[in-house]
């Protein structure tokens, strides 16, 4: 099959989060399996300014855009996965985080970058860009991608499309105006089309129109189905219930492996699992706190979001401090977190460290190091750093949601007496459960020999991209069997 998979990040070129590090694994996932699998995305400044080998592939008008737009072809780094960069500078040549500025608000031409973005990739898959290559299937992903699916739609004899959530609390929402600005389709704006609720939504358009719908993880496909997580798009998911399948992500474990880790200071693996405290204590002394062995050191790598409930964290602070545990942070985002982050540290210079920012090599150092890692998440599609920790021997905490839910074994008498437990996990989103996840592992901490089992069932766990990757391949194959084909009016995008 030729597919193609329109994703606006992808590890190694652009991150902000977890969609990055899979539209940088599951292609090659997918090529591996022997399927024609290319990949798109903007060429951003700080894509380009990597320096990759790319070709000048074809120009394209596009409606609405001064200049012609170039297709530069590569590679994706590490791989033989063809790569495709939409390079429109006046929308993607700039400083910066991909979606928003420095202060944290959304790039004001969000909407029109993103249309741009999906004008291209539409054009490709349909070989209107003299590529000489036509896709039969697009796999979209979140909302930046949301109206390659009406597109195709409005195209006759367009290949199929499979759109993935990977976060639904991001929709891309906009006005009226910005709608009409964008000369799309007037009829797109009809509450069966692209309009929610007085406002332009992208990623309805991936919700209503592509063929089949995909999430994330399995419990996240039945949570986003309520009201508690649906933001109001519950109703429309329900009623695509028959075409909405969660399919757990995958994790490459050529890049998250401490056997050959070059972020680390000192590899290790289920056998040699002391080098890890080696590891801790350069961690420790990276941040400049005192190095106490026996202390555990508890670790947080996120987004700085409500999602992800650092707020929780705040609040059992006092009372994990008070257990002589240490904790140290990496993330950046909402800034009145991170102000409270900061001032907690400034109040226990000898117990946290804090690092504002994103760095990816820390983030590896501090899977090695960490003994406890901590994903209170109010909501979490599917998560990865639970993965990377259960690899790295790094025994998660984490609510009882989605992703989460299907990746951590709680620790209890039968999952132990079993041998699954992996971690622990609550079910409330409120700090007394929090904390009572993080007793019941502090309490496990200080019992080394099953604090030593539940590090060695969590490394031996398999969350490789091997599985998942075949699952979409079946899910793409039944798509286009069972594809009625249908004929729509064209029309001029
Ligand atoms: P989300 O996509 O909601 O941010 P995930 O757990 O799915 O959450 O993926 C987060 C990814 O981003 C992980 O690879 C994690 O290591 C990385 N990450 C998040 N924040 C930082 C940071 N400040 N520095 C380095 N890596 C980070």
């Amino acid at each position: 099959m030729n597919i193609l998979f329109a994703s606006s990040e992808a590890h190694p070129l652009i991150k902000t989060g977890g969609l990055a590090d899979v539209s940088g694994s599951l292609p090659r996932a997918i090529l591996n399996q022997h399927q024609d699998i290319r990949l798109i995305i903007p060429a951003y400044r700080q894509v380009l300014k990597q320096g990759n080998r790319v070709e000048l592939a074809a120009y394209l008008d596009l409606p609405g855009v001064d200049e012609p737009v170039r297709i530069l072809c590569g590679r994706l780094p590490g791989s033989k996965v063809v790569l495709y960069l939409v390079d429109s500078p006046a929308h993607f040549d700039r400083e910066g985080n991909p979606y928003t500025m420095d202060d944290g608000d959304p790039w004001p031409d969000n909407a029109l970058r993103f249309s741009v973005f999906c004008r291209a990739v539409h054009a490709i898959a349909v070989d209107a860009a003299g590529l000489g290559w036509r896709a039969d299937i697009v796999h979209c992903n979140d909302w930046q991608t949301g109206l390659v699916p009406p597109m195709l739609a409005e195209t006759p004899h367009s290949p199929a499309s499979i759109f993935t959530i990977h976060n639904l609390a991001y929709q891309g929402l906009f006005d009226w105006d910005t709608f009409e600005s964008l000369g799309l389709p007037l009829h797109w704006w009809s509450m069966e089309a692209l309009e929610f609720h007085d406002q332009f939504s992208f990623i309805k358009g991936g919700l209503v129109f592509s063929d089949w719908l995909t999430t994330v993880s399995p419990t996240y496909a039945r949570e986003i189905r309520t009201r508690t997580y649906g933001y109001g798009l519950e109703g429309l998911l329900n009623h695509r219930m028959d075409t909405l399948t969660g399919i757990l992500n995958g994790v490459d474990y050529t890049v998250w492996n401490p056997g050959g880790d070059p972020h680390i200071p000192v590899p290790y693996n289920r056998r040699s699992l002391f080098h890890k405290a080696e590891n801790k204590r350069a961690l420790l002394e990276r941040f400049g706190l005192p190095v106490k062995d026996a202390v555990p050191l508890f670790a947080i790598i996120s987004r700085l979001v409500g999602q992800k409930g650092i707020d929780l964290v705040l609040e059992i602070l006092p009372m994990l401090l008070q257990q002589g545990a240490q904790l140290v942070v990496l993330g950046s985002g909402d800034k009145l977190l991170e102000a409270a982050l900061r001032k907690a540290r400034t109040q226990n210079p000898e117990s946290i460290g804090l690092h504002i920012g994103y760095d990816e090599p820390l983030a590896h150092h501090i899977e090695a190091g960490a003994d406890v890692f901590l994903m209170p998440s109010r909501f979490e599609p599917c998560g990865l750093n639970q993965i990377y920790s259960l690899r790295y021997g790094t025994v998660p905490v984490v609510r009882r949601t989605g992703g989460l839910a299907d990746t951590v074994v709680d620790t209890t008498a039968e999952t132990l007496a079993d041998k699954t437990a992996t971690g622990f996990c609550f079910d409330t989103p409120a700090a007394p459960a929090l904390w009572e996840a993080v007793e019941r592992a502090l309490h496990h901490y200080r019992a080394p020999e099953r604090w030593q089992h539940l590090i060695e069932t969590g490394m031996r766990q398999d969350f490789s991209w091997r599985r998942s990757a075949e699952h979409y391949i079946e899910l793409y194959e039944r798509v286009l069997t069972q594809r009625q084909p249908v004929t729509r009016q064209a029309t001029t995008l």
